[in-house]
């Protein structure tokens, strides 16, 4: 019978566990972290991430400051505000909400935030680190679906990996983690032959893509661990819209050894990964070891 990785309880455990770390740098060093989440416009699922990043900080004893600025907001004024961010002992990690209005430049933007408080990962450097395997703030999806295969798995040595999707988001990160814990990496993505032939292969699939129940039942390995990263709207039998994600998940049900599912999986351990990101950020700047329940 095989597993539904349950990601809502993982993550709030992860959260417990944040909290637990928060008191711990309040009591003994005077530090309470602080995260900063701009966001740029009215998008509807921008506002309601911004709102349950708010909402999760504070939760795990954390200083929340959210800055909301008009859909029509300058280039030159985001990056002014970036730079006050940056500048502020108060805040410990910055969190520009992407995508951005046209009008400005994501990379210009995401690259201003200073690397140590660069939370989601996204920074060159951040990036550059984690390719050559240094130590640096991960992005947070990513992160999160390497602690949920540790957890299922435990060690991840010498495993057959495939991803597929390569997005410097998702798929990239991922395939850089799953390196760092010596899997054999195989990236696929929209030009890959045979992909259900490269799925086979695998003792892990991560699925990053983007289409609704891609991955098939029988491109599984019997046995074989599924991360489903797919977040998609799609209407259901009953016309009401409904979330699935990037694997048929009841057909991989039937072959692999566990899957994540959609909603529940995969989802809520971003932020979780995120507030981790900050309470490290915080441990960091101010030269404190990052304590052991969430490292
Ligand atoms: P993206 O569109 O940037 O990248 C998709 C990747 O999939 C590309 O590399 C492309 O080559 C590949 N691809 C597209 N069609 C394919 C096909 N038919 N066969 C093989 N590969 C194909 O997407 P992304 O930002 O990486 O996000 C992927 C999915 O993950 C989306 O559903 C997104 O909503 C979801 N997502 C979830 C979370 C979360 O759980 N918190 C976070 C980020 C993204």
């Amino acid at each position: 019978m095989s597993t539904v990785i349950d990601g809502k309880a993982f993550a709030a455990g992860l959260r417990q566990r944040i909290a637990t770390a928060v008191e711990e740098i309040g009591t003994n060093h005077g530090i309470k972290p602080g995260l900063a989440v701009v966001l740029v416009g009215e998008d509807p699922a921008s506002q309601v991430y911004v709102r349950n990043k708010g909402r999760q900080t504070v939760e795990v004893g954390m200083d929340s400051i959210e800055h909301k600025l008009p859909v029509d907001t300058t280039e030159e004024d985001l990056l002014a505000l970036v730079d006050r961010l940056n500048n502020d002992p108060a805040i410990n990690g910055i969190l520009v909400q992407l995508p951005l209005p046209k009008q400005i430049n994501e990379a210009k933007v995401t690259n201003a935030i200073n690397v140590d408080k660069d939370v989601d990962g996204f920074h060159i450097e951040n990036v550059g680190k984690l390719s050559i395997g240094e130590d640096s703030l991960v992005p947070c999806t990513p992160a999160g679906c390497i602690m949920l295969l540790k957890n299922q798995v435990g060690d991840l040595t010498g495993k057959n990996a495939v991803i597929v999707g390569r997005s410097n988001i998702v798929g990239k990160p991922v395939s850089l983690l799953l390196l760092r814990e010596h899997c054999t990496v195989t990236i696929a993505h929209s030009r890959t032959r045979d992909l259900a032939a490269v799925c086979r292969e695998a003792d892990i699939v991560v699925a990053a893509v983007g289409v609704p129940k891609l991955v098939k039942g029988d491109w599984i390995k019997p046995g074989a661990v599924v991360i489903d990263v797919g977040i998609n709207r799609i209407e259901g039998e009953d016309g009401k819209n409904r979330l699935v994600g990037d694997v048929d998940f009841d057909a991989a049900m039937e072959v692999a050894d566990a899957v994540t599912p959609v909603p529940g999986g995969v989802g809520p351990m971003t932020i979780a990964c995120l507030l981790r990101n900050t309470v490290i950020a915080a441990c960091r700047q101010n030269g404190v070891e990052v304590p052991e329940v969430v490292q």
